[in-house]
């Protein structure tokens, strides 16, 4: 079939949508050019307001974005620690992406699988290969997913699904087993989209890469992909087909830091406005370099300083929206981030289809773009852990139907603590006693007993409960939460 006919196959009349207004260039400009300069006292007055949990608009992110003065800097990093201390404890949720296929028919400028990229290999994995690769992640001690593809029609929706199920389906010692599957891939119809949600996807996650309509037509220049407003407008398909967890995103180097934020930012409030609940995570990508891109040099560059206010200015706007960090970035930038604002992490990752399975020997060739933090599982693990961070491996609330506004209702009273620190204990107790080296059990059991001693003093009730839980744990029994 021809690459026409299958996208006109595959979207029909819904594949060119009107403009989403509610994103324009020119309102996110407005706004921007509306908070230049803000005065000290406008500045102190928004991080008052950020600490207490309410969020802050579009407009008094804008104005902490635009802020130059160290010292102002230096205390909304301060404030979005305390409000991710506050709604995050020391959490951090731990997952693996896992590439099924490099195939693509976009052209994305900036990324390895595109179409025109003659260098890399491509690889569409098998059944068999999945099994092998979910094998290896599951020996790792994963039990969290995020599956990538390209945009293919080799990897159809039918593809997808069946893969997801194969994964799902692998179980090994130890209890081994996946139990959340994020999805990354290509925007659907809502008709698909029901049938994904079908497969028992946690969250659906897609970037819009740049929110500038100019810059993103120039880097998109042909695929479906090109199409920005049928990506713009596909959580609202997400939505009708009832995937109420969904994951929003922008490729910061791409275009100016500052208007991504702020398209992320009218994103989240549009969709809270119409769905009655924001996104579910946002996950802060940085370009890095892919082999066979047409771009030299990355259009925008984020410093690290400025990466660090923008995670810091998201934080503070959608405090119970989850921030997802990659292994794009290095090791010490990573536990930089942790402390203001990221609370889910990749590890041990590989971005090239078939990379887990260690007989693999092509891996370079296929990847997408290169990765900073190259530490395995247990390495990674055990500096969470040592730096007093507890590593989760936690899917409670999505498998007990605890999703969308659901989430959002028990998040915002603070209720969802009584669930997330105990069960983040005793998902990393499994992953200790079935996975850990004799590093990360040190530094682990160290973790487990402070975490331990802070929850007696909070809820001594609920304390004996998961003491109870981690001695079973410690007997062998697995998948225990609340
Ligand atoms: N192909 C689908 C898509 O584009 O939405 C699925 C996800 S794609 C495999 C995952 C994401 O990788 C893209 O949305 C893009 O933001 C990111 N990406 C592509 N090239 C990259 C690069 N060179 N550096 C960092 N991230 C990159
Ligand atoms: Fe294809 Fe996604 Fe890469 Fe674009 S970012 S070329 S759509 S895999």
């Amino acid at each position: 079939m021809s690459e026409i006919n299958y996208f006109k196959e595959e979207f029909g009349n819904n594949y060119r949508t009107e403009v989403c207004d509610y994103i324009t260039d020119e309102k996110i400009e407005h706004i921007l050019a509306s908070a230049k300069e803000p005065s000290q006292q406008e500045v102190k007055r928004i991080i008052d307001k950020a600490l207490k949990l309410d969020g802050i608009t579009s407009i008094e992110a804008a104005t902490l974005l635009q802020v130059e003065d160290e010292d102002l800097i230096d205390q909304f990093l301060e404030a979005a620690r305390k409000v991710k201390e506050e709604i995050y404890g020391k959490r951090l949720v731990i997952f693996a992406p896992l590439y099924f296929a490099n195939q693509c028919v976009n052209n994305c400028l900036y990324c390895g699988f595109r179409k025109d990229n003659h260098q890399i290999d491509r690889k569409k994995l098998s059944q068999t290969e999945i099994r092998r690769e979910v094998e290896a992640l599951e020996r790792e001690g994963h039990k969290r997913l995020l599956v990538l593809t390209g945009e293919a029609p080799i990897t159809d929706l039918d593809y997808v699904v069946e893969s997801i199920k194969t994964a799902y389906d692998v179980k090994t010692e130890n209890g081994g087993e996946i139990r959340r599957i994020n999805a990354e891939i290509a925007p659907l119809s809502t008709e698909d989209f029901k049938k994904l949600k079908e497969s028992e996807i946690g969250t659906y996650t897609c970037f819009q890469e740049t929110y500038n309509r100019k810059q993103y037509a120039k880097l998109h220049p042909s695929g479906p992909k090109s199409n920005f407003e049928w990506r713009l407008s596909v959580m609202d398909r997400a939505q009708e087909a009832g995937i109420d967890d969904v994951g929003i995103g922008a490729l910061f180097g791409l275009y100016d830091y500052k208007f991504d934020v702020i398209g992320m930012l009218l994103h989240a409030e549009y969709l809270d406005q119409k769905y009655g609940v924001g996104p579910h995570t946002v996950s802060v990508p940085r370009l890095n370099p892919a082999t066979g891109t047409p771009l030299d040099e990355v259009p925008y560059p984020v410093s690290d300083a400025d990466f660090r206010k923008l995670v810091a200015v998201l934080r503070l706007a959608v405090p119970y929206t989850g921030m997802i960090l990659s292994t794009r970035e290095s090791t010490e930038m990573r536990n930089e981030l942790f402390e203001h604002g990221v609370s889910q992490i990749s590890a041990g990752s590989r971005t090239t289809p078939g990379g887990y399975d260690k007989k693999d020997k092509n891996k370079k060739e296929l990847a997408q773009f290169s990765l900073h933090d190259l530490r395995p599982i247990d390495e990674i693990i055990s500096g969470i852990a040592k730096d007093g961070y507890i590593p989760s491996f936690c899917t409670a609330c999505y498998r007990l139907g605890r999703t969308g506004k659901d989430f959002m209702d028990l998040a915002k009273p603070g209720k969802i603590q009584e669930f997330c620190r105990p069960n983040a204990m005793l998902t990393f107790k499994e992953y200790l006693k079935d996975y850990g080296t004799d590093k990360s059990r040190e530094y682990g059991k160290e973790c487990l007993a402070n975490l331990m001693e802070d929850l007696k003093e909070d809820n001594p009730k609920l304390a004996e409960n998961i003491a109870d839980k981690l001695d079973a744990i410690a007997e062998g029994e697995h998948d225990l939460y609340l």
